[in-house]
């Protein structure tokens, strides 16, 4: 496992140990690594010939300094667990190394940005494109590994490459969750045990929604799920059925389309998001 930290040390280190038709696949993460990061960096393994993980928290995408600053980090225990999952490269830049001299291209976010995370978190894929725009740059990744945690975040991420990276494909992993139904998130690590329980709720709430949506109506289930959230004592942000990728919000079941469930809300101590898709044929097949 080789560990980079220089912007140009990557790329000469890249120009020399790829050859012609290897496939580069890139795992983006903010370290504080668990499960869910490992699972992707496990299908970039299987799926490339050389894998490449950056651990980096990006400030430009925190629209809450606070979020930023208490933002889990231990880089130590990050490549522990790296070295147990073999990626070739571990990249760690600092933020001055990683954005010296960058011009970005115009990127038009286009509706993503007004709605959800892009509504609850002014600025946020603004700072999500620059990062990955950057990372893209440098890598020329042939596939990057996402998770569908960040659903939202993908549809994002798709947007890009077609627009900016023809050659690079997005690979979504399915969300890792906890036993009981928790999605597994760096943030976890500061919610306190009772709020922990909690959210574990939400989220088996969210996914029996999402299993029951072709027999119900949308706006019963919604109003439901507000309610569970309520009734945790956590404040919610939005609960919303989308169509993937452009997260048009629909108001009912729609088979032939893909759908998915997403929520966020407040707990005390940390905003907590989800997602789920929608019982269908074309989500049944999307992982398969
Ligand atoms: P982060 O470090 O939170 O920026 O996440 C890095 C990548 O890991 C993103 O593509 C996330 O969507 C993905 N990820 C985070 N949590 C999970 C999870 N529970 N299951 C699958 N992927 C995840």
């Amino acid at each position: 496992m080789e560990i980079f930290e220089d912007r140009q040390a990557l790329a000469t280190y890249l120009e020399k140990n790829v050859p012609e038709g290897a496939s580069i696949g890139f795992v983006p993460t903010m370290g504080a690594l668990h499960e869910g990061h490992l699972a992707l960096v496990r299908k970039a393994r299987a799926k490339s010939s050389l894998v490449v993980v950056s651990l980096f928290i990006n400030r430009r995408q925190f629209n809450n300094p606070d979020d930023f600053e208490k933002y889990p980090r231990n880089v130590q225990a990050d490549l522990s667990l790296l070295e147990t999952v073999g990626p070739d490269v571990v990249f760690l830049p600092e933020e001055e190394n990683l954005f010296r001299g960058v011009a970005f291209p115009v990127f038009d976010l286009g509706s993503l940005d007004d709605r959800l995370e892009g509504k609850f978190r002014p600025g946020h894929f603004r700072g999500v494109f620059e990062v990955l725009w950057v990372f893209f740059s440098l890598i020329r990744p042939r596939y990057v590994f996402m998770g569908q945690k960040d659903l939202q975040q993908c549809a994002l991420v798709e947007k890009l490459l077609k627009q900016h990276f023809p050659f690079t494909t997005l690979r979504m992993v399915p969300t890792v969750r906890d036993k009981d139904g928790l999605a597994l998130s760096s943030r976890n690590l500061r919610l306190t045990p009772e709020e922990r329980k909690k959210a574990a709720g939400v989220s088996r709430a969210l996914l029996s929604a999402a299993n029951a949506l072709p027999g119900m109506a949308w706006t019963q289930l919604r109003q439901d799920l507000l309610e569970t959230i309520h009734q945790t004592g956590f404040s919610p942000e939005y609960v919303e059925l989308i169509q993937y990728p452009d997260f048009s919000m629909e108001q009912r079941y729609k088979p032939g389309s893909l759908q998915a469930i997403c929520l966020a809300y407040n707990t005390e101590s940390v905003r907590l998001i989800d997602n789920a898709w929608v019982k269908s044929p074309l989500s049944a097949g999307l992982f398969s």
